[in-house]
C-alpha cells in the first residue's frame, strides 16, 4: 500500500482511543467543557450505562452559531492560542480534541445558545461527518447528546463492562467532578432514575459530605496549610477535610485530590495522606480525605496525559510535606483521646453529644447547622466548643506538664522490664498530678486506670506500649542502625519463594533495624542477627521474621517507598515487643509507661488505630452519681 494521508475522520477515530476510553470519559470531557463555560448547573442523563445514550445540559456561556462547526473539529479550541499559553493554563480543556473525538465514534449532537441570542443552534455529526448548523428552540447554554457510542468501533464496544459497571463509573466521575466544583449543581439520572442530586453550595464541606456520605457528617476534621510565598509565585496551599481515624475504609476510593479545581491522581499525594495518619490507621485500611490544593499553574504540568488526571509537579517533595504536616497537625489538635459516655438512660445535657466511638469534640450538631458556615471559622469553633476545655480553662496537656520539659527529663525512656533499676524517681518528678505510682491501678493485668485533669483515664497497656515503642524505634532508627545481637548458630526457617523475594527487597532496611537475614536455599531463610531490643522483649526471631516476610509478600508492607516500608516494619516490631494484655506490670514499669505516655500524649491511638486510652469525664461521673456539676 502506498503512503497516504488519513482522512480527518479516521485521524479522529484513532485519537478518540486516547481521550474516549469509555462512556465515563465522555461524561468527564463534556462536564469539563461546561466548567470552562462557567456553568452553574449541569444535568446528566444516561441510558444503557452511557453506551446507548448520554445527554449533558449546562447553563454556561454557550457557543456562537458560527462556531458550532469549529467546536467539533479536531484541534479547534477557544482556550489557548499558542504553545506558550500551555504554561499556566487554567481551563480544564485546551487540547481541542474532546468533542471531535467523541463525535467520531458516536452519533453526536451539539446544541447551544449564547445569552445574547434568541434562538439556539444545533449541529449533528454522524460517524465523523459534520452536518450543517440549524436553528432550534432551547434555553441559553449547551446540550450535548451522544448516542450509540463506539458503534463503529466494535472492538472498543466489546471491551466495555456491563451496563451496571459503566453506570457506576459514570457516577464515580460525576462525584469526583462534583467534589472539584462545589459551587456547581449536579444531577445524574440513569435510565430515568436519579442517582445523584447535589445542589450548588458555597460550603465545600456540604458537598464533601454529600458526595462521600452523610455518615461522615461530624466525623471529619479540617486540615489547612501553606508553603512558599506569594511574592515569588511559589505560594501553595492546601485545605481539606479528612475523616477521623475510625472512619478509615478498606479501599482508598475516598481519597481525593483537587489541584486548582482539577481532580487528579497522584501517588505521592496519596502517600502523604497515608503518612499523615501514620500510627493512627491500621495497615490495610485507608483514611478518608478530600484535599484541595492551590498553586501557581505554571508550577505544574497538566499536559502529561490526554485525560489530564495525572500531572507533573515541578517540585513534588514540598507538596508531600505540606499535605502530611497539615494532616498531622489537625489530628494532633483534635485530641483523639476518646471521651467515653456510658450508655445511659440519663439525657445528656443540651448541645453535648458523645458516643463511645465518636469523640465528643466533633459532633454532628456542630457541623450541620442551618445555612452552613465558612470553612475557615466553623470547624475551629466546633473543635473547641465541644471539647469543654476552653470553658474550664484547663491546660490542653492532660497532666498540665510542659512536654518539652518532660522530654528533657525523661530522655530516652527505657522499656518496662527491659531495663535495670532506677528511673522511678524521674517518673514521679515528671508526673506531678500523680500521687506516686499507687494512684494508678492495673486492672485484670490489662488496663491501667488513672486520672487526668478532665476525668478518669483508662489505658490499654498493650496499645499504649505499642504506640510508645513505635515512636521510640522511629527515633532510634533516625539516629543510626539498631543494635543487633549476633546468633552463634543461624536460626533457619522455611519460607515461600514470595517471602524470600520480600526479604531480598527489604534486606537493607531490615539490616538497619538490626535484623540480619539471608536466603538459605530456595525455600529457607537464615537469621544471623536480631535486634537486642527485641531479644530483650523475648520476641522469637524465627516466628517474627517469617510473619513479617509473609505480610510483605502479601503486600501489607509497602516495598516501593522507603519511609512507608520503615513505618510498616516498625508497626510489626512495636506490636511484637510491646507488653501484652495479661502481663503483670510492676510499680516501676507502670510509672515508666505513664511517663512515656506524656511524650505521645496527644496521640490517642496505637499504631493499629485502636485507642490507647479512653476518658470518662468528671462531668459524666457527676451525672451518673446524681450530683450537679460544679
Ligand atoms: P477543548 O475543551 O480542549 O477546547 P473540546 O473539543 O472539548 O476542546 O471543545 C472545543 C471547543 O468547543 C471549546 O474550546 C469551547 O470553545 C467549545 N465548547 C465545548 N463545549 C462547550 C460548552 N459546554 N459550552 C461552551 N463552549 C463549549
Ligand atoms: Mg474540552
Amino acid at each position: 500500500m502506498p503512503i497516504r494521508r488519513l482522512a480527518p475522520a479516521v485521524v479522529n477515530q484513532i485519537a478518540a482511543g486516547e481521550v474516549v476510553e469509555r462512556p465515563a470519559s465522555v461524561v468527564k470531557e463534556v462536564l469539563e467543557n461546561a466548567f470552562d463555560a462557567g456553568a452553574r448547573r449541569v444535568d446528566i442523563e444516561i441510558a444503557g450505562g452511557g453506551r446507548d445514550f448520554i445527554r449533558i445540559a449546562d447553563d454556561g456561556e454557550g457557543i456562537p452559531a458560527d462556531q458550532l462547526t469549529l467546536a467539533v473539529e479536531a484541534h479547534a479550541t477557544s482556550k489557548i492560542e499558542s504553545a506558550t499559553d500551555l504554561e499556566g493554563v487554567s481551563t480544564m480543556g485546551f487540547r481541542g480534541e474532546a468533542l471531535a473525538s467523541i463525535a467520531s465514534v458516536s452519533r453526536f449532537m451539539l446544541e447551544s445558545r449564547t445569552p445574547g441570542d434568541d434562538e439556539a443552534w444545533r449541529i449533528e455529526v454522524i460517524d465523523g461527518v459534520i452536518g450543517s448548523p440549524a436553528p432550534t428552540a432551547g434555553p441559553p447554554g449547551t446540550r450535548v447528546e451522544v448516542r450509540n457510542l463506539f458503534h463503529t468501533v466494535p472492538a472498543r464496544r466489546r471491551f466495555l463492562k456491563s451496563e451496571t459497571a459503566e453506570s457506576a463509573r459514570i457516577a464515580e466521575v460525576v462525584r469526583l467532578l462534583a467534589l472539584a466544583r462545589p459551587t456547581i449543581g449536579f444531577r445524574l439520572v440513569s435510565n430515568g432514575r436519579c442517582l445523584l442530586d447535589l445542589p450548588a453550595t458555597d460550603d465545600p464541606r456540604r458537598r464533601i459530605v454529600g458526595v462521600l456520605g452523610e455518615e461522615l457528617d461530624g466525623r471529619l476534621i479540617e486540615i489547612r496549610g501553606e508553603i512558599g510565598s506569594p511574592s515569588d509565585g511559589t505560594l501553595t496551599s492546601v485545605w481539606g477535610l479528612v475523616g477521623l481515624p475510625e472512619t478509615a475504609r478498606p479501599t482508598a476510593k475516598n481519597q481525593r485530590f483537587i489541584l486548582n479545581g482539577r481532580a487528579i491522581v497522584d501517588r505521592s499525594l496519596s502517600h502523604a495522606l497515608k503518612e499523615g495518619f501514620r500510627g493512627l490507621v491500621e495497615p490495610g485500611r485507608h483514611p478518608v480525605g478530600v484535599c484541595y490544593l492551590e498553586m501557581n499553574p505554571s508550577r505544574v504540568d497538566v499536559n502529561v496525559h490526554p485525560a489530564k488526571t495525572e500531572v507533573r509537579f515541578r517540585e513534588a517533595r514540598p507538596l508531600h510535606g505540606l499535605v502530611r504536616r497539615a494532616i498531622q497537625e489537625a489530628l494532633q489538635e483534635a485530641d483523639l483521646v476518646r471521651n467515653l459516655t456510658i450508655e445511659t438512660p440519663v439525657d445528656p445535657p443540651a448541645g453535648q453529644e458523645a458516643t463511645p466511638d465518636r469523640p465528643a469534640m466533633v459532633t454532628r450538631s456542630s457541623w450541620s447547622g442551618p445555612g452552613g458556615s465558612s470553612p475557615s471559622t466553623s470547624h475551629a469553633t466546633s473543635l473547641r466548643g465541644g471539647s469543654d476545655r476552653s470553658s474550664t480553662g484547663r491546660s490542653p496537656t492532660s497532666t498540665g506538664v510542659d512536654l518539652a520539659r518532660v522530654r528533657e527529663a525523661v530522655g530516652d525512656v527505657p522499656m518496662p522490664t527491659a531495663t535495670p533499676a532506677s528511673p522511678t524517681t524521674s517518673a514521679e518528678e515528671v508526673l506531678p498530678t500523680l500521687v506516686g505510682a499507687d494512684a494508678v491501678l492495673q486492672v485484670h493485668q490489662s488496663f491501667l486506670v488513672t486520672q487526668d485533669s478532665e476525668g478518669l483515664v483508662i489505658i490499654d497497656q498493650h496499645a499504649l506500649h505499642e504506640r510508645v515503642m513505635f515512636e521510640k524505634l522511629h527515633d532510634r532508627y533516625a539516629a543510626g542502625p539498631l543494635e543487633s545481637q549476633r546468633q552463634l548458630v543461624p536460626i533457619v526457617f522455611d519460607a515461600e519463594p514470595a517471602s524470600i523475594a520480600a526479604l531480598e527487597s527489604l534486606a537493607p532496611l531490615l539490616e538497619r533495624l538490626g535484623i540480619e537475614a539471608t536466603a538459605a536455599g530456595p525455600r529457607g531463610v537464615a537469621i544471623h542477627g536480631f535486634p537486642t531490643l527485641l531479644v530483650s522483649r523475648r520476641v522469637d526471631p524465627g516466628s517474627f521474621l517469617s510473619e513479617l516476610l509473609e505480610r510483605a509478600a502479601q503486600g501489607e508492607i509497602d516495598r516501593e517507598d522507603h519511609e512507608a516500608a520503615l513505618a510498616d516494619v516498625l508497626d510489626v516490631m512495636s506490636c511484637k515487643a510491646a507488653v501484652k494484655a495479661g502481663d503483670r506490670l510492676g510499680e516501676r514499669e507502670i510509672a515508666e509507661l505513664l511517663a512515656m505516655r506524656d511524650r505521645i500524649d496527644r496521640e490517642g491511638s496505637c499504631p493499629h488505630g485502636r485507642p490507647t486510652h479512653l476518658r470518662i469525664p468528671i462531668a459524666e461521673l457527676e451525672r451518673r452519681f446524681g450530683r450537679s456539676p460544679g
